[in-house]
């Protein structure tokens, strides 16, 4: 019973950003627990290696490059993981990006290219996947938010915008799509060591103590820290949970 609870056998599963940091630690559960991956990314030698990693361990993985900024790109990746993979199960819409600047300073440019990549992107690859999870009987979309979500930053204008927007557009899709068996859920991470947070440690004194003072856990997350959430939210084992937005951050969001 359990294992079937969390077994992925026979799924195919999307993950944007797939080849490196939380989208790598995700699909390497989703490897794990049975699915069949698409690698989404811009980055190819990159997406390669996640590939030849995940093969490695025995899963069927493929890489797909694409901007998931780019629509046409997006429809025509969804179009190609249902030719070469047969199915639509799993979306973990995961790429994102961040400029750390103040509103008063952020540009125009810059701003649109956070909530594009980070927002946009989301909506883009639900709306082209759509289809197929239907035709599949279901599915399940995992989107990946952040403390940003819920707190504010004074340099992070158009990143927390961002991520606000996806849960608000978890929750819409989480109610649009319930009647199709679609099951939409966000994840939001504390600080996690991935390249994005590396370049932040250098750009922000004292970060690394004070993530470190004000997480429970009393460390960073790692990226693989992301695999049982992810196992979790594309698994029969939450059919019944949709629509929420689930902290994945060693307590952070917690600590008074
Ligand atoms: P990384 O920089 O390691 O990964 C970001 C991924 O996004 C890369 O795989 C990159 O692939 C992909 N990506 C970026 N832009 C695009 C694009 N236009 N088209 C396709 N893929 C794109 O960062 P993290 O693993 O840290 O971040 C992953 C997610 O987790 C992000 O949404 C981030 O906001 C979120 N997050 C991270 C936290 C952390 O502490 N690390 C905390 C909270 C949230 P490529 O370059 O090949 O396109």
């Amino acid at each position: 019973m359990a294992t079937k609870l969390f077994d992925l056998t026979g799924k195919v599963a999307i993950v944007t950003g797939g080849n490196g940091g939380i989208g790598l630690g995700m699909a390497r559960g989703l490897a794990q627990a049975g699915a069949a991956v698409a690698i989404v990314g811009r980055n190819e030698a990159k997406s390669a290696d996640a590939v030849a990693e995940l093969t490695q361990g025995g899963a069927k993985a493929i890489a797909v490059p694409t901007d998931v900024t780019d629509k046409a790109a997006v429809a025509a990746m969804a179009e190609r993981v249902v030719r070469e993979l047969g199915r639509i199960d799993i979306l973990v819409n995961n790429a994102g990006i961040n400029i750390r600047k103040p509103p008063h300073v952020l540009d125009i440019a810059e701003w649109n290219s956070v909530i594009q990549t980070n927002l946009t992107s989301a909506f883009l690859c639900s709306q082209a996947v759509y289809p197929a999870m239907k035709a599949a009987g279901g599915g399940k979309i995992i989107n990946i938010g952040s403390m940003m979500s819920i707190f504010g930053a004074s340099f992070t204008p158009a990143y927390a915008a961002s991520k606000g927007g996806i849960v608000q557009f978890t929750r819409s899709c989480a109610c649009a799509w319930a009647a199709d068996n679609i099951q939409a859920n966000a994840v939001l991470p504390g600080w996690i060591d991935t390249d994005l947070t590396k370049r932040a440690r250098h750009e922000i004194d004292g970060l690394h103590e004070r993530v470190l003072a004000r997480t429970p856990a009393a460390r960073w997350g790692a990226i693989d820290d992301f695999a049982g959430v992810a196992v979790f939210l594309a698994s029969p084992a939450s059919d019944f949970l949709t629509g929420t937005a689930i902290p994945v951050d060693g307590g952070y969001s917690v600590m008074g």
